[in-house]
């Protein structure tokens, strides 16, 4: 199926991008005030000395914050998870959709930098399941940075700005299209995975989940996860419904899969240990000057 727009040129992929964004048909929350926590760095092992991951990552020293002990069973905690797709200059005639989806490279850098400057420190989805399962604490000010589909200039534009400013970053990748025009490539994948970033899953052909048999969504499932541990040899922990589609059905394959946690695209920076299967997350669109996306984080 995406062998269509993979061999169509600009707009084929344009047209694939947003197809495989569509806003879902599960509830969008809006976020929520509330004063922020605080994390370690990479890895599952929450002391505030960087580790061997943390180290590859340039600048931004972590500062000796306290730390956020996990939350009490069934309250939240408060970790924005941040949602890109494309990371591209559109013309001045770009759809509604490309608006909604893309975000430009120069308004990505900032938008890192304030991150940055502002001391967040972005965490991996393993230290929030540790965080949530075994009570390990997170550093100050713990953030996601989630990139889908696995667009080529996540590893151009993302992956160089993320290192500039000691960031890291979880990217999901759907199977198929690796290695293929406008995706990124293995060894791109595995010079990230080096660097200290994260990998998910997001299913082998971006499929649409709740419509398949339980056979071919628990293949989807498996099959994208052991092919991206092998390819890479790092756990994957995390996985990304297409389209933002799930119903119990599929949740319970995820789990099933072995996956510990997975994200939707319902609205909200708080995340609950009973909710680790729907995480929340914010998107940055295009429009988005730098003041509007700092007020979608906690204060
Ligand atoms: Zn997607």
């Amino acid at each position: 199926m995406w062998r269509l727009g993979l061999g169509g040129g600009i707009l084929w992929a344009c047209l694939i991008a947003l197809a495989a964004c569509a806003p879902p048909a599960t509830p969008t929350r809006v976020p929520t005030a509330t004063p922020p926590p605080t994390l370690p760095p990479a890895t599952e092992t929450p002391t505030p000395a960087p580790t061997a991951t943390a180290t590859r990552l340039p600048t931004v020293a972590p500062t000796p914050t306290a730390f956020v002990t996990a939350p009490a069973p069934g309250s939240a905690a408060v970790v924005p998870i941040l949602m890109y797709h494309n990371l591209v200059d559109l013309p001045g005639n770009a759809t509604q959709l490309q608006l909604d989806w893309t975000v430009a490279p120069k308004n990505f850098d900032a938008q890192m930098s304030w991150l940055a400057q502002h001391g967040f420190h972005a965490i991996s989805f393993a230290q929030l399941v540790a965080h949530f399962k075994q009570g390990q604490p997170l550093p100050a000010k713990p953030i996601i940075i989630s990139f889908d589909d696995g667009w080529a200039e996540q590893y151009s534009v993302a992956f160089p700005i993320l290192k500039k400013y000691g960031l890291r970053g979880t990217f999901f990748i759907y199977t198929n299209p690796v290695e293929h025009s406008k995706y990124v490539t293995w060894a791109q994948l595995q010079e990230m995975t080096n660097a200290g970033m994260e990998i998910g899953s997001h299913a082998q052909s971006h499929p649409h989940l709740r419509a398949v048999s339980a056979a071919e969504a628990l293949k989807e499932l498996s099959e994208s996860k052991a092919v991206l541990e092998k390819r890479l040899g790092k756990p994957v922990v995390v996985f990304n419904y297409p389209f933002g589609e799930f119903n119990s059905a599929v949740t319970e394959l995820v789990k099933r899969a072995g996956y510990e946690c997975a994200v939707t695209l319902a609205g909200g920076y708080r995340q609950r240990a009973d909710e680790l299967f729907t995480l929340h997350r914010i998107r940055v669109a295009y429009p988005d000057t730098l003041d509007a996306f700092v007020k979608r984080l906690p204060p």
